[in-house]
């Protein structure tokens, strides 16, 4: 088609504009709400580690020096807690970064990533983003189906996502799980397991990957300090990779893609142990808490083992999931709406603060009576 000279721009490449860009959590409530409590990005409601707060402080006076642009000592700390060799992590921008780079760096136009029904929207959004072609693997049960998975992968395939756990739905599958899609998979193919949860869960039979990272030349982890660390803000993400992954990477990266302040809050918030510790009995008291408050109140919730909970109203609208978010948003609680995940009729609710997490209960149970 020609252009008359007038309507001539730059013009992106193929396929970016089919990309639906992410759309993050809402963080305002409705007007003339005095408290909000955000209960829609999965972050820490006891908020990071003081001695994080502190080492971010201490940074304000430094500011006009670059970053060490190899994140050596966040590296060396995450190596520490993690019992890994430092040359096998790489720092990110959030893993949201690792995520895009792997993308990439191993897809071309042509080629297929594979992700599940439910799973996380930055996989597919990535994919599309270096021009290849998003395949989803049907779940069953609102939980990733292995078999599936394996269904969907065909020659073109380069790379399978797996969120364990997976975001909304907070389910997860056991390491033998793990262990027999790796075990079917091309080893041409990258199995890449999105960890960013894996602090929370308290299963004998999880593993968040680990394992198969250090025995297999095609997986990779990525976790992220915005969960469990209280750190969203800060944007700070990690891979634990085989050595010639790590390779690619370092010439994919931008060279300072972790700033300073990052790495200081990063160090001293992987070293406070204590905060994790008390940050995990926080979630599993409380999400033990309102599954029983939601299921007494007849609403369905999907077994999670995240800081989180998937929950399913009726399809009777007056009393369904946007109405609900509109109620609980008029009064301060910002859920997050899931509609784009494949719930139309769901939302997903962190584990807060006691005070949001009682408020939330109370304020549904006025809503379904309503
Ligand atoms: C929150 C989340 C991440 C982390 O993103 P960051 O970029 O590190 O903040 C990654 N994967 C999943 C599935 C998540 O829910």
């Amino acid at each position: 088609m020609t252009k008359a000279p007038e309507q001539i721009r730059p013009e992106p490449r193929a396929g970016i504009m089919e990309i639906a860009a992410y759309v993050p959590g809402k963080s305002t409530a409705g007007a003339g709400v005095t408290k909000v409590h955000k209960l829609s990005s999965n972050e820490n409601p006891l908020g990071a580690s003081p001695h994080a707060i502190e080492a971010v402080k201490a940074l304000a006076g430094k500011m006009e020096f670059y970053p060490d642009g190899s994140s050596s000592r966040l590296r060396q700390a995450i190596a520490a807690v993690h019992g890994l060799n430092p040359a096998n992590i790489l720092c990110s921008n959030g893993s949201d970064e690792l995520i895009g780079l792997l993308a990439q760096s191993y897809l071309s136009p042509g080629d297929e990533a594979v992700y599940t029904e439910h799973g996380f929207m930055v996989y597919k959004i990535y994919t599309q983003a270096a021009g290849a072609t998003p395949v989803v693997a049907r779940e069953t049960g609102e939980k990733a189906d292995v078999d599936n998975i394996i269904a969907a992968v065909t020659p073109k395939t380069k790379i399978v996502f797996l969120a364990n756990p997976n975001n909304p739905t907070g389910t997860y599958l056991p390491f033998e799980e793990v262990r027999r899609l790796h075990a079917a998979l091309p080893r041409n193919v990258l199995l890449v397991l999105d960890g960013a949860y894996a602090e929370y869960v308290r299963r004998n039979d999880y593993e968040s990957g680990v394992e198969l990272v250090a025995g297999n030349e095609n997986v990779v982890m990525t976790r992220t300090f915005s969960k469990i660390h209280g750190l969203g803000g800060m944007r700070i993400g990690w891979i634990y990779a085989p050595a010639h992954v790590i390779d690619v990477l370092e010439r994919m990266r931008g060279p300072f893609n972790v700033n300073a302040a990052a790495i200081e809050a990063g160090v001293a918030a992987m070293q406070d142990r204590a905060h994790v510790e008390r940050t995990v009995a926080h979630n599993a008291q409380w999400s033990e808490w309102l599954i029983e408050q939601f299921t007494a109140l007849g609403l369905r919730v999907t077994p999670s083992v995240g800081n989180f909970l998937l929950i399913h109203f009726t399809d009777d609208t007056r009393h369904g999931a946007a109405a609900a978010d509109d109620y609980l948003s008029a009064r301060g609680y910002i859920l997050r709406r899931v509609a784009g995940y494949g719930f139309p009729n769901a939302l997903r609710m962190t584990i807060g603060t006691e005070e949001a997490n009682r408020g939330v209960i109370a304020a549904l149970t006025e809503f379904l009576k309503s």
